[in-house]
């Protein structure tokens, strides 16, 4: 009899869940550790007056990643969760009168952004979202899909068309400047700059590639019935299923690593696992830091590329009147470029922050809502929660700030305080080790930083990296693609040398 591998998993975010099925449809025999309670990871959730919130991730786009792994293990997204789109993909606000709702159909956000700004405007968003596209299409296969990407193996297959296409997406500008060719209003520049902080990064150092998301995010956005905490759930046990073992509640303090490769993990209580491979779900910098042992140090060489951003959220429950939420909403500063200039140069909370104000029990039935509802908030901060704790009357006079534009635009939140909860960068640090409470890995500054990410493949034989910290980045859905491509390169490895490694270690079980 063949004797099964077997795999470790440490994390048991997306990108862990998802690498941890895939190896168990590969034939290993895997077992994924967190020190949380439960799967997810970011995708979290909060209890708050005896109410359940999202207070991760409430943005699910990119369906079809999620269709592909449900049915590569013989089964469809659909018998695990119900995903309802919504209609209007965010409202946003700058003053009490000037509000704009996109669509995911394009006619119909041009005659808004037509009435909004102008008929030059609104040609120029059927322009930019066809450009948007473009490097949607231009980047898929070749980047996102892609193992191991460089600046050649873009181009390279392709052609001469290849680097034409390459060249249209201006891989060197920033998204900032990219989006004057399209947009006369700085308000509409700022609504699709914002694009730049779903990888964490600065709208104007981040690359006009990331407009790519614009169109992610036009192409459909979907609610979870009962929470995107179901998506974890939904992977953990069709893996369960699988037969993958979780042991929650156990944080793995050391990667062994002998003779440069990986012999297994040893958990905080000092247990060993012996095991062939180990899949990272941890940030890149939490193995570089030393983190997870000395040996693991060697796995990968990270940029010097800034963090990318943290945030100050905030859980509530609360009574709105006012505004008319829709399921998504954004209130923006008025200085775009001082609140990042705060945020990356100061290193402090944003002066005038914008703010996302996610309405977790609003779809597009509901137009009003006149019971307390839940509501979670989020300004993007600086990834410094290893250093400097924002103390509570920084935190408070952020907060005074985030409703002070929400009421200068219309929207009053009465709620207990007792009934809310802010999760801070430190709070981000504690839970997410290593990273200072950065969210979303290295920020995607520069043309160069998206080829800077660790791939699948680590320094250290049989030691595998997946997560929003590595290529292809953050976000669920590129979280998940990451462990897909993880388990991939770990099958393919353990097929090209069948024999086993394992090293029997003294103490070892
Ligand atoms: C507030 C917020 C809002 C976001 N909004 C969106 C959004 O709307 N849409 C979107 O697509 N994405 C969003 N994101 C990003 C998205 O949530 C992440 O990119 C993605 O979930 C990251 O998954 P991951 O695989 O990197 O794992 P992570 O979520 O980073 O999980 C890693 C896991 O490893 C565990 N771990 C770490 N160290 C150890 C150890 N030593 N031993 C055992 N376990 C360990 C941790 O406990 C954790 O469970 C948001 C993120 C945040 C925080």
């Amino acid at each position: 009899m063949v004797e099964r591998k077997r795999v470790v998993v440490v994390g048991a975010g997306i990108g862990g869940l998802v690498s941890a099925l895939q190896l168990a449809i590969g034939g290993c025999e895997v077992t994924v550790f967190d020190k949380a309670c439960e799967p997810g990871g970011k995708m979290r959730t909060l209890e708050v007056a005896g109410r359940k919130l999202d207070v991760g991730p409430t943005v699910f786009t990119m369906r079809w990643v999620f269709e592909d792994i449900f049915a590569k293990a013989g089964t469809a997204l659909e018998s695990f969760i119900t995903l309802k789109p919504v209609d209007v993909l965010a409202r946003h606000a700058w003053s009490e009168t000037a509000r704009l709702d996109l669509f995911a159909d394009i006619a119909k956000s041009a005659d808004a952004i037509g009435k909004f700004a102008g008929a030059a405007d609104a040609r120029g968003y059927v322009a930019f979202s066809k450009r948007a596209q473009t490097t949607y299409e231009t980047l898929k296969n070749s980047y996102l899909l892609a193992a191991k990407p460089t600046p050649l193996s873009l181009t390279a297959g392709a052609g001469l068309r290849g680097f034409a296409d390459l060249w249209r997406i201006s891989p060197f500008a920033t998204l900032w400047n990219a989006l004057g060719d399209y947009f006369r209003d700085p308000r509409l520049r700022q609504l699709f700059a914002r694009y730049a902080t779903y990888c964490g990064s600065s709208p104007f150092e981040a690359p006009a590639t990331l407009m790519l998301i614009a169109h992610v995010e036009r192409d459909g956005v979907w609610m979870i019935e009962g929470g995107m905490h179901r998506l974890a759930e939904a992977l953990e046990n069709l893996a369960r299923a699988r037969g993958v073992a979780f042991r929650y509640g156990t944080a793995v303090e050391e990667i062994s690593v002998h003779g440069g490769r990986t012999t297994g993990v040893t958990l905080s209580s000092g247990e060993r696992i012996e095991c062939d491979a180990v899949v990272s779900n941890t940030d890149t910098r939490a193995l570089a830091a030393g983190l997870l042992g000395v040996g693991a140090t060697k796995a990968l060489n990270l940029s010097n590329s800034a963090p990318s951003l943290s945030a100050v959220t905030w859980a509530l429950i609360g009574k709105t009147s006012g505004f008319s939420l829709a399921r998504h909403n954004v209130f923006f500063s008025h200085d775009y470029k001082a609140e990042f200039d705060d945020i990356f140069f100061g290193k402090r909370l944003p002066g005038n922050p914008t703010v996302y104000v996610c309405a977790e029990d609003r779809d597009a039935k509901s137009a009003s809502m006149t019971e307390p509802e839940r509501i979670f908030m989020l300004v993007n901060a600086p990834a410094t929660g290893d250093a400097h704790a924002f103390d509570k009357l920084e935190i408070e006079s952020c907060a005074k700030r985030a409703f002070g534009l929400l009421q200068r635009c219309g929207l009053s939140i009465e709620f207990d305080p007792n009934m809310a909860a802010a999760t801070t960068p430190s709070d981000f640090a504690k839970l997410f080790p290593g990273t200072g409470g950065s969210l979303y890995g290295p920020a995607s500054h520069g043309w160069a930083a998206s080829f800077a990410r660790p791939t699948a493949k680590s320094h250290i034989e049989g030691l595998y990296l997946a997560g929003g910290s590595v290529h292809p980045g953050p976000g669920v859905p590129m979280a998940a693609i990451s462990g897909s491509l993880a388990a991939a390169q770990v099958l393919s490895d353990m097929r090209s040398t069948p024999r086993s490694h394992r090293m029997v270690m003294p103490g070892g079980i």
